[in-house]
């Protein structure tokens, strides 16, 4: 496998940025939202504009994601980003930017990781601003609602779940438990709200200064993390991707690598730290 050559000569050469999407997560039961097909979502995740204006929806993404949370916060690392902390540790990758929300760069024991949209365990209150933690949300949701029982058919990579509607209707969302009165959400970005500026500052300055981006698991459909491939590319910087399917960063790529990142990444890294040849 020429691509497997050249994927792994380009990340033992070190400088590594790394930039994860849901495909590195599937593995660990979180469902990607276009799958390795790229076909079409089946479900439209919450917008901003939505969740904010509408109490309606907000309701609906807090019952969905009170019952979307046990399977989100129960969810542990896999081979994929055990070996992308491996590779950090061993000092080739120097920073992860992440568009997932999920910690599991974290938890998998990766020191430098940016989460490019948040994460959903914090929860933000939208008036006075404060963070809370997100089991601290489950426990007072739990105890808003305890007789809500329900069941779930799917779960989203955002946490949010299918729930029927007159099941929605019985739920009782809770405002911020500091100011009293204030919006929760999720401190994560949603679909229709911006990154803030200076963590998108920070992952330029990142990707400016790597020797090679790293692409795993992400069909880069949206620009929000596409926009740094560009601007890798822009500047002579090698990309490489490694996802199932073809990506909108193709064009861009200098290696692409189609396979699943939980048999790709640990071999990459066994493979990097013995300088051992390859066997196709
Ligand atoms: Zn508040």
């Amino acid at each position: 496998m020429e691509s497997f050559d050249a994927l792994t000569s380009l990340v033992a050469g070190g400088g590594v940025v790394v930039l994860s999407g849901a495909g590195l997560s599937t593995e660990s039961g979180i469902p990607d939202y276009r799958g390795p097909s790229g076909v079409a979502r089946r479900h439209t995740p919450m917008t901003f504009q939505a969740f904010t204006r509408d109490p309606l929806a907000r309701r609906r993404y807090w019952a969905r994601s009170h019952l979307g949370w046990r399977l989100i916060a129960g969810a542990a690392p896999n081979a994929g980003h055990r070996a992308v902390a491996g590779l950090q540790h061993a000092g080739l990758v120097d920073t992860v930017i992440t568009q997932n929300v999920d910690g599991l760069h974290g938890a998998a024991g990766s020191p430098s990781v940016i989460e490019l949209h948040g994460r959903l365990d914090e929860v933000t209150c939208l008036d006075c601003g404060n963070l809370t933690s997100r089991e601290e949300l489950h426990r007072r949701l739990r105890e808003a609602n305890p007789e809500f029982v329900a069941r779930v058919a799917a779960v989203n990579p955002d946490g949010d779940v299918d729930l029927p509607d007159e099941q929605v209707a019985a739920f009782r969302p809770v405002d911020c438990g500091i100011c009293g009165t204030g919006m929760l959400k999720p401190d994560v970005v949603f679909f229709g709200e911006t990154v803030p500026a200076q963590r998108v500052a920070r992952c330029f300055a990142a990707v400016e200064q790597a020797r090679s981006l790293l692409v795993l698991g992400s069909s880069l459909t949206v620009m929000s993390g596409r926009r740094f491939v560009i601007r890798a590319a822009k500047r002579g910087i090698p990309v490489a991707i490694v996802n199932q399917g073809p990506t909108r960063g193709d064009g861009h790529a200098t290696v692409c690598v189609d396979a699943p990142l939980g048999v790709v990444l640990p071999q990459l890294a066994a493979r990097v730290a013995t300088g051992a040849p390859l066997k196709v």
